[in-house]
Order: structure tokens, then C-alpha cells, then sequence
């Protein structure tokens, strides 16, 4: 197979043809990615014409657990404070221990009955969070079963992004894009679909990465084949920047399990299985020294803009800048 052009920059030259298997299940089953030269870019060459035996019912995202009273009132405090709500109480409580969110959703500048759509939300259980806390919160997933709503009022819809034309303040893809077959279309629809002053809050996995380049096909959030699209810095921003969008804050976010989910596929233990510490994590193999390093590493990658993954929080460029950039 000739390698493909890059979908983001449109080079051609010197583009190549990298080999990775599915490791989240198990199969093996091999799959040939793209990397462009130019921006970095990876995207699945040939991508199979139907995606949802990959999302078969164990798939993560679709499993939700109630979430019980008291977790309920500690989210609605929190989450409050970090939308500029929740008293005096949610603000220290925040201080204290913030969301795992709160870092993210501080920077969005939304505000308590803000209108917030998830695109790709799995069983929605970000929104749920969001709203109890006091959003209008919507999710659109083309894996749901079905139309429904969750017990917290959120409405969870079987839908495409560019089936939606009613306008949000804040639109979400939470480790949502990667899956995204056109990422382009998807993301200039999502900047039509913004309120004046909205954002879009984008969560990836970047390939342009410590880890990438250690773990090589190992890596964990390669995710061969639900991973379309792997981005680097460059080819996300400039995706961004062709959609009328600025990316106005970067937040690195890497985790531990950039370390401990690819040191498993590089013993064969994949993700899904009991083996795994994200399955099992009381009997690792990792000790808890280790893990307090992989956090550390995290942390040091993290600062250095070379972990696995970060959150552009991105706005539309104001009108007449594409003249004066
Ligand atoms: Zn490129």
C-alpha cells in the first residue's frame, strides 16, 4: 500500500506506513498507520467500513455506575465553585481537593445553566457530573443504543455532531476526537454550532510524546483501530487554526497509565483482561513504588510538554484575524 497524504497538512512526501495490532481486547488483528514527515500526524490508513464490532458492549465508556447520594452533594459543591457558584464552602472544599476535572473546567469560563454538549459521551457519565452540578448538559453518541436521559435530567442522544444544529456555550470531546473518522468537518461543525464566547474543550492523546517514542507500537493509547487520528501539537493546532479556531490554552495532562497500561502490552497483558492494573489494581505487579514514579515521570513529562496527552481549550479566532495572521 502507498502511504496516504496527511489529512491534516496534505503532504505527501516521505510519508510512511507503521504496523500496530489491537491490544485493548487482545485480537492481534494488525492495522497500518500513516505518519506524516511534515506534521507528525498519524491516521489509520485503511479504516474497516464498520467500526462497532470494536465497540462491542465491554467497550469502557458504555458502563455506568450510580452515583450514590453523598457523592452527588460533594459533586454539586465542587463543581459549582469551579463555575463560579457553590458558596463559600464549595470553594474551600474545591481548595482542598479539587475534581479531577476542576482544572480543565476552570478555564472554559462557563457558568451555572451554561448549555454544554459531550460529543461522544459514552454512557454520559461526565455530564451526569456536570449536571448535577447546574449545567443544561447534553450528550451525543452514534454508538448509544438509543435516546434517552440519565437519572440527573442530562439528555443522552444516537447522534452525529453534524446532525445537531442547535448552539452550545461550551461543546466537549473527551478522548472523543481520536475516534472521529472526519475531524475536520467535525471540528469546523462544532465551531458553527458555538455561542458567542463558547468554547470547544478538546482531550487527546498526543503522539508527539515520551511515550510514543519509548513504547513505540506498545503504547497504550495507540489504540489500534479506534484511534483514527493521533495528533501531535502541530498537526492539532493546525487543524484548529483551518476551522476558524484558535487554541487559547493547553493544559498537559498526561497520567501514570501512560507507563503502566504500555508496560502491559509490552508483557502481553492487554487492557481488558483481569491481569490488568486497570482491572485489578490491588494484585499488580507493580509495586507501589513504581507506580509512585510512573507518577512522577508523569508530572516531569507534564512540564516538559512531551506527555501522552493534553486538553486544548480552544475559541474561535475573532472575524477578519484569517487577514491578519
Ligand atoms: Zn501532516
Amino acid at each position: 500500500m502507498t502511504p496516504p497524504e496527511c489529512p491534516i497538512c496534505a503532504n505527501t512526501a516521505g510519508n510512511r506506513l507503521l504496523s500496530v495490532c489491537e491490544k485493548m481486547n487482545g485480537t492481534l488483528e494488525p492495522f497500518d498507520y500513516a505518519q506524516c514527515p511534515a506534521c507528525g500526524h498519524l491516521h489509520l490508513a485503511a479504516p474497516p467500513a464498520d467500526m462497532s464490532p470494536y465497540y462491542a458492549t465491554g467497550y469502557y465508556s458504555f458502563h455506568s455506575r450510580p452515583i450514590p447520594a453523598w457523592r452527588q452533594w460533594l459533586y454539586r459543591w465542587r463543581t459549582a465553585a469551579a463555575l463560579g457558584g457553590g458558596g463559600v464552602s464549595g470553594r474551600l472544599m474545591n481548595r482542598l481537593k479539587p475534581p479531577f476535572y476542576a482544572y480543565w473546567l476552570e478555564h472554559t469560563g462557563l457558568r451555572l445553566g451554561h448549555r454544554v454538549l459531550d460529543v461522544g459521551c459514552g454512557a454520559g457519565n461526565l455530564i451526569r457530573i456536570l449536571q448535577v452540578a447546574g449545567l443544561q448538559c447534553t450528550g451525543i453518541d452514534p454508538f448509544l443504543p438509543g435516546d434517552s436521559r440519565t437519572p440527573e435530567g442530562a439528555q443522552l442522544r444516537k447522534a452525529d455532531l453534524l446532525d445537531i444544529e442547535s448552539s452550545w456555550d461550551a461543546i466537549l470531546f473527551n478522548h472523543a476526537f481520536e475516534h472521529v473518522p472526519n475531524p475536520r468537518e467535525v471540528l469546523a461543525q462544532a465551531a458553527r454550532l458555538l455561542e458567542p464566547g463558547g468554547c470547544i474543550v478538546v482531550r487527546i492523546p498526543l503522539s508527539d510524546s515520551f511515550a510514543f517514542f519509548h513504547y513505540g507500537p506498545n503504547w497504550v493509547q495507540w489504540d489500534a483501530p479506534r484511534h483514527l487520528n493521533l495528533f501531535t501539537r502541530n498537526s492539532f493546532t493546525t487543524l484548529a487554526e483551518q476551522c476558524g479556531l484558535k487554541v487559547e490554552t493547553t493544559l498537559e495532562d498526561s497520567s501514570r497509565m501512560q507507563f503502566w497500561g504500555s508496560e502491559e502490552y509490552q508483557r502481553n497483558i492487554f487492557h481488558n483482561s483481569k491481569e490488568s492494573y486497570g482491572h485489578n489494581p490491588h494484585q499488580t505487579t507493580f509495586s507501589r513504588r513504581q507506580l509512585r514514579d510512573f507518577d512522577r515521570w508523569s508530572r516531569w513529562l507534564n512540564d516538559m510538554g512531551a506527555g501522552d496527552q493534553a486538553t486544548f481549550i480552544c475559541r474561535k479566532k475573532p472575524l477578519g484575524s484569517a487577514l491578519e495572521s
